[in-house]
C-alpha cells in the first residue's frame, strides 16, 4: 500500500458511531442488511452506467454478492462486484455524513437508549452499522473502469479517525470484512449468515452467494482428506420483489423490502402493490412508513421513488413521480413507458411522466382511504405526517375532494386535542337546516376550545372544528367546500346561521341592535381608529365582546407566517 494517509471521520460521524453502538446493541444484526442493501445498490449503479458504456464491466457482467466468513479469525466478509468507489468517493461516503440537517438531527439525540434507538432508526445507519459488531473493518475497493493500481483501502477502528492507501487491486466492486468483537463472533457462522440473507435480502435481485465447501468421497461414501472444492451457492431468492405475483408474497416479504427501499428500521404502516397494462406500463409498490423520516421538513430532504425502467435500476428519489404533500410515501416505479437512458432533467419534460404521477397519486390517496377503515392505524399515520397531507388541497386541485376526505381534526363534538374527526362524521351529525361547516382557527387547541366565538355554538349544540396547527389557516384558505357544504371562518364576517335560526330570534337581534345603538356609538368613538366598526352581535352569550375579522382579511396566522417571510 501506498499513499497512505490518516484522516479523522467528520464530528457528525463520530458522534453517530458513538450512539449507535451504544443504543443499536439488541438489533446489531442489522449490519448484515446494511451491508448487502449498499452492494445490491452498487450493482444497480454499475448495471445502469454499463447500459451505454459495456466496459465498465471489466468482462464480468454477471453481478453478484458473496458472503464469506472465517470463524477461527471471526470474520465475516461481503463482497460485490459492482460500481466500486474511488479514493475520494471512499474518504467522502465513508467518512462523512453529507446529508443536511444531519447535525440538528443529532442535538435530539438523549443518551436514553430506547429513544435514541428509535430516532437512529430513522435516520438511517448504514455503512457505520458496521462498527455494532466489528472492532476493525477493513475496505478494499476499485471504481469499475479504472486500471488496477486503482485500488483503494479503507481501514478504521471506527474510534474516531481512519486510513486510506492506494492499492492493486485485479477485480472492480467492493470487499468489506469486519473483525468482529469477541462478544459477536456468533456471526461468523454458516447457518446464522444464511438465515440472516434470507430474512433480509430475498427481495434483492442481485444474488447473494455463500461458499459451500464439500470433500469428495470414496467408494465407501468416506470424505477423503484434501479434496475439499467450495462452490457459490446463491441463498437468497434473487429475483425484484415486485416483479413477482401478489399472491405469492407474504406480509413478512414486504416489510422487508420496505427497509431496503426506505432505509427504515421499523415496519411500514401499509402498502399497495400493483401492475398496470395498457396505454401505461408499469408495476408500483407504495408504502406508507410508521413513523417520519428526519428530514421530513428539509427543504432537500430524500423523496419520491426508487425509479426503476424495464427492471433496470435507473436513480433513487425520483421525485417527479408524486406531488409534495405525499412525500412520505416510499417505494418503486418499474416503467416500459420511459426509455433507460432517463435523466432528470428528462423526466421533467416528459409527458407521461405527469400520467404516471397522477395515476401513483390516486394510488396513494386510495391507500390512504383504505388505512382509515382500522382507525387505529389511520390514528398513527394522521399524527405522524397529518400536517404533511394538509398540504394537499393547496398543491392538488384535481384531488381536492379526495384529500379533504382523509383530514382529520379536533372538534367541539369530542373537546379533545386529538385530531381524529373526519368532516364525513361532521356533516352527518350536522343539525337539521345546518348547510355550512364551522370552523376556527386559534394558535393552540385551548385557544380555540376556550374562544368566545363559540359560544352561540355551543348554545345550540352546533358543532365546529377547531384548528390549531400552524398550516390550518393555509389549508383552509385552500378548501372552500366538502360534499357540497361550504366552509364558514366563526370568527369572520357577518354570522349567518341560516335555517338554524328561527324568525323569533332574528327579530330579538334586530331590536337588541336598535336598543344598543347608543352604546355601539361610544364604544367606537372610545376605539377610534383601532377597529374598523362596532356592532351588536348574536356571536356571544357570556362573554361581553370579542374581535371579529372581515370575511376576506388574511387571518392571525397567515400574517404572521407573511410577516416572518418578510412580507
Ligand atoms: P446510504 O446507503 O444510505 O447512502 P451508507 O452509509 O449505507 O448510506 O453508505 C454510504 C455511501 O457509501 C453510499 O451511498 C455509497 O455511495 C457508498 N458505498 C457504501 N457501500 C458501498 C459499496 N459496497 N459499493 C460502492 N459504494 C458503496
Ligand atoms: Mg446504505
Amino acid at each position: 500500500a501506498t499513499h497512505e494517509e490518516t484522516l479523522g471521520f467528520q464530528t457528525e460521524v463520530k458522534q453517530l458511531l458513538h450512539l449507535m453502538i451504544h443504543s443499536l446493541y439488541s438489533n446489531r444484526e442489522i449490519f448484515l442488511r446494511e451491508l448487502i442493501s449498499n452492494a445490491a445498490d452498487a450493482c444497480d449503479k454499475l448495471r445502469y452506467q454499463a447500459l451505454d458504456n459495456d466496459a465498465l464491466y471489466e468482462g464480468d457482467s454477471e453481478l453478484r454478492i458473496e458472503i464469506d466468513h472465517d470463524a477461527e479469525a471471526r470474520t465475516v466478509t461481503v463482497r460485490d462486484n459492482g460500481i466500486g468507489m474511488s479514493r475520494d468517493e471512499v474518504i467522502e461516503n465513508l467518512g462523512t455524513i453529507a446529508r443536511s440537517g444531519t447535525a440538528e438531527f443529532l442535538k435530539q439525540l438523549s443518551g436514553e437508549q430506547q429513544k435514541d434507538a428509535r430516532l437512529i432508526g430513522q435516520f438511517g445507519v448504514g455503512f457505520y452499522s458496521g462498527f455494532i459488531v466489528a472492532d476493525d473493518i477493513t475496505v478494499r475497493t476499485r471504481k469499475a473502469g479504472t486500471a488496477a493500481d486503482a485500488g483503494v483501502e479503507w481501514h478504521s477502528k471506527g474510534e474516531g479517525e481512519f486510513t486510506v492507501a492506494d492499492i492493486e487491486r485485479e477485480v472492480h466492486g467492493t470487499e468489506i470484512t469486519l473483525h468482529l468483537k469477541e462478544d459477536a463472533g456468533e456471526f461468523a457462522d454458516d447457518f446464522r449468515l444464511k438465515s440472516l440473507v434470507r430474512k433480509y435480502s430475498d427481495h434483492i435481485e442481485v444474488p447473494v452467494r455463500m461458499p459451500k465447501v464439500e470433500k469428495a468421497r470414496d467408494e465407501d461414501g468416506n470424505e477423503i482428506e484434501g479434496s475439499e472444492t467450495t462452490t457459490w451457492e446463491t441463498v437468497n431468492e434473487a429475483t425484484a420483489l415486485w416483479v413477482r405475483p401478489k399472491s405469492e408474497l407474504t406480509d413478512d416479504e414486504y416489510k422487508a423490502f420496505y427497509k431496503h427501499v426506505a432505509h427504515d428500521f421499523s415496519d411500514p404502516l401499509t402498502w399497495s402493490h400493483n401492475k398496470v397494462e395498457g396505454k401505461l406500463e408499469y408495476t408500483s409498490l407504495l408504502y406508507v412508513p410508521g413513523r417520519a423520516p428526519f428530514d421530513l421538513y428539509e427543504r432537500d430532504g430524500a423523496r419520491g421513488v426508487k425509479l426503476y425502467v424495464q427492471r433496470v435500476f435507473i436513480m433513487d428519489d425520483a421525485e417527479q413521480f408524486l406531488p409534495l404533500y405525499l412525500r412520505f410515501i416510499k417505494g418503486v416505479l418499474d416503467t416500459r413507458d420511459l426509455s433507460l437512458n432517463v435523466s432528470r432533467e428528462l423526466l421533467q419534460q416528459d409527458p407521461k411522466v405527469e400520467k404516471i404521477k397522477s395515476a401513483l397519486t390516486k394510488r396513494a390517496l386510495d391507500m390512504l382511504k383504505k388505512l382509515a377503515k382500522d382507525p387505529e392505524a389511520y390514528q398513527t399515520f394522521w399524527n405522524t405526517f397529518g400536517s404533511v397531507l394538509k398540504e394537499g388541497p393547496a398543491e392538488d386541485h384535481a384531488n381536492r375532494e379526495k384529500i379533504a376526505g382523509l383530514l382529520r381534526f379536533s372538534s367541539t363534538h369530542t373537546d379533545s386535542a386529538t385530531q381524529d374527526q373526519s368532516l364525513t362524521d361532521y356533516v352527518s351529525r350536522m343539525k337539521e337546516g345546518q348547510e355550512r361547516i364551522y370552523y376556527i382557527v386559534a394558535d393552540g387547541f385551548n385557544a380555540a376550545k376556550n374562544s368566545p366565538h363559540l359560544e352561540v355554538f355551543r348554545k345550540k349544540g352546533i358543532e365546529v372544528l377547531l384548528l390549531h396547527d400552524r398550516i390550518d389557516e393555509w389549508l383552509m384558505s385552500h378548501l372552500t367546500e366538502f360534499e357540497g357544504k361550504h366552509f364558514v371562518d366563526v370568527a369572520k364576517g357577518e354570522l349567518d346561521l341560516g335555517e338554524i335560526e328561527d324568525e323569533d330570534e332574528k327579530k330579538a337581534q334586530e331590536e337588541t341592535a336598535k336598543a344598543k345603538e347608543e352604546l355601539v356609538k361610544r364604544v367606537k368613538e372610545a376605539l377610534g381608529d383601532e377597529v374598523q366598526e362596532v356592532k351588536v352581535t348574536h356571536r356571544l352569550t357570556d362573554s361581553p365582546a370579542c374581535v371579529v375579522l372581515p370575511e376576506h382579511e388574511m387571518g392571525f396566522q397567515m400574517r404572521r407566517i407573511m410577516e416572518a417571510a418578510g412580507q
